[in-house]
C-alpha cells in the first residue's frame, strides 16, 4: 500500500452511522485491503495500543471477543476491529444449520431465537468493521453445508458482512479444491479461509498450491488465524490476512489445542530473515546455540536478538509486539501492484532459503533445513 492509500483509508475510519450509505457498499472490506490483521487474545489492549496509527487492527477471539471490542472501539475510533467467537471449535456446520444459531428452546423469555441478520448486526452496532457469520467447522468430504452457508449468506441484505469458512484442511488438496473453490466464489460477502490441521497445513505441499490458487481465484477472500503464510496470501490476491502468534491464534484445531509444551509460557518469536517460528527458549537452548540469531531491526529489538526474551509477563508481551513489527515491517515492504507483491513474496522466500542456507554452514549443522511450509513456497515459486 503506498502512503497515500494508506492515509486515505485512514481518514475513511470508523463511523457507524453512515453504514447502509447506498454510494458505499461494503466499506469494511475496504478498510482492511491488502493490510495484515493481528489475531489477540486477552493481549488485545496492549497490541492495540501499539498498533495505534499504523492503519491495520485486531481480530478479537474467544467468548470474550464481543466485550473487548466494544471497549476498544470506545478507544480506538478509527482502528479495523472484528470479533471472531470461534463457534466452529463447539459446532460443526452440517446442511441445515451450518451457522452455530441460538436454539429458541434454550431461551427462557420465551422470546424467538436471533436470527442470522441479528446476530451480525449486533456485532455492527458494537463496533465491528466487518461482522462474523458464526459459521461451525467445515468437515471433510460433503460439501453440503459450505454451499448452505454461502446460500443463507447470501440472503443476507446486510453489508460489511463476512463469512468466515473454518475447513478441514483437505478442502485445499487435489479433487476437493475445485469444488470448494466453486463454491465460494458465488459468495456476494467477503470470505475467509481457516484451516482445521493438528499441525501445519501448509507443511504439505498440495495443500500449500490450493492456499495459493485459493486467493488467486477467490476476489475478496482473506486469510483467516494463519501465520507468515498470510503474507504470501495477501501477495496472491487476498484481500487481507489475519496472523497470529500463539499457536492456537494462528491455526484452528477442532480436536483441541496441540502445543507441545502449554506449560512453557515464554514467547513464540518469528524470526525474520529465516522465517521460522520457535519459543525463545527453545531457539536459544537448540537453534542458536553457536551461531547467535541475526539481530532484529524492529523498533523493540533495535538491533537485538528475537530469541532473547523471557517468560515474564513483560517479555511475553515484548515477544509478541516484536513479532507485531516484524509483520508490519513486511507488509509495508510488499508492492501494491499483483506483480510486484508475487515478485516480493518470491524474493522473500528465495532470501530466507538462503539465509538458512549460511546459517547452516556456519553453524556446521548440515541437517537443518527451513520450514516445510517455506520449502513448498520456494518449489512453487523459485
Ligand atoms: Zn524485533
Amino acid at each position: 500500500m503506498t502512503p497515500a492509500q494508506t492515509i486515505t483509508l485512514n481518514q475513511i475510519g470508523h463511523d457507524p452511522s453512515r453504514r447502509g450509505a447506498p454510494s458505499t457498499p461494503n466499506r469494511g472490506i475496504e478498510e482492511i485491503r491488502g493490510k495484515v490483521l493481528f489475531a489477540a487474545g486477552e493481549d488485545a489492549y496492549a497490541v492495540a495500543a501499539h498498533l495505534r496509527g499504523s492503519g491495520t487492527g485486531i481480530v478479537l477471539t474467544g467468548s470474550e471477543a464481543a466485550g473487548q471490542l466494544r471497549r476498544l472501539r470506545a478507544t480506538y475510533p478509527k482502528m479495523p476491529l472484528i470479533a471472531d467467537p470461534k463457534v466452529y471449535q463447539d459446532y460443526t456446520a452440517t446442511l441445515e444449520r451450518p451457522f452455530a444459531m441460538p436454539d429458541a428452546d434454550d431461551q427462557l423469555s420465551g422470546l424467538p431465537a436471533a436470527s442470522l441478520a441479528e446476530i451480525a448486526q449486533a456485532q455492527l452496532d458494537q463496533g465491528a468493521t466487518l461482522a462474523v457469520l458464526p459459521m461451525g467447522y467445515l468437515a471433510p468430504g460433503d460439501a453440503g453445508p459450505l454451499r448452505s452457508a454461502v446460500a443463507e449468506a447470501n440472503e443476507l441484505s446486510l453489508r460489511d458482512v463476512m463469512l468466515v469458512v473454518p475447513a478441514d484442511w483437505s478442502w485445499l488438496r487435489g479433487s476437493h479444491l475445485k469444488q470448494f473453490i466453486a463454491i465460494v466464489r458465488q459468495s456476494t460477502h467477503p470470505v475467509a479461509v481457516a484451516l482445521n490441521n493438528k499441525g501445519n497445513a501448509l507443511d504439505d505441499a498440495a495443500c500449500l498450491h490450493g492456499y495459493r490458487s485459493l486467493f488467486e481465484q477467490v476476489p475478496n477472500a482473506i486469510a483467516w488465524r494463519t501465520d507468515h503464510n498470510g503474507l504470501g496470501a495477501v501477495a496472491h490476491g487476498a484481500a487481507a490476512a489475519v496472523i497470529g502468534f500463539r499457536a492456537s491464534l494462528r491455526h484452528i484445531s477442532v480436536e483441541g489445542d496441540f502445543s507441545r509444551s502449554p506449560e512453557n509460557k515464554h514467547p513464540q518469536v518469528f524470526v525474520p530473515d529465516l522465517m521460522m517460528w520457535g519459543k525463545s527458549d527453545f531457539l536459544r537452548a537448540t537453534y542458536f546455540t553457536t551461531v547467535p540469531a541475526a539481530g532484529c531491526t524492529c523498533g523493540g529489538c533495535k538491533g537485538a536478538a528475537p530469541d532473547r526474551f523471557r517468560d515474564t509477563p513483560a517479555d511475553i508481551l515484548a515477544g509478541n509486539l516484536h513479532n507485531v513489527d516484524a509483520f508490519l515491517a513486511d507488509s509495508r515492504a510488499m508492492l501494491t501492484d499483483p506483480a510486484g507483491a508475487r515478485e516480493w513474496w518470491r524474493q522473500r522466500i528465495l532470501t530466507a532459503v538462503q539465509a538458512m542456507e549460511r546459517f547452516k554452514l556456519e553453524a556446521q549443522r548440515p541437517r537443518l533445513k527451513p520450514r516445510a511450509d517455506i520449502e513448498n513456497w520456494f518449489n512453487e515459486l523459485v
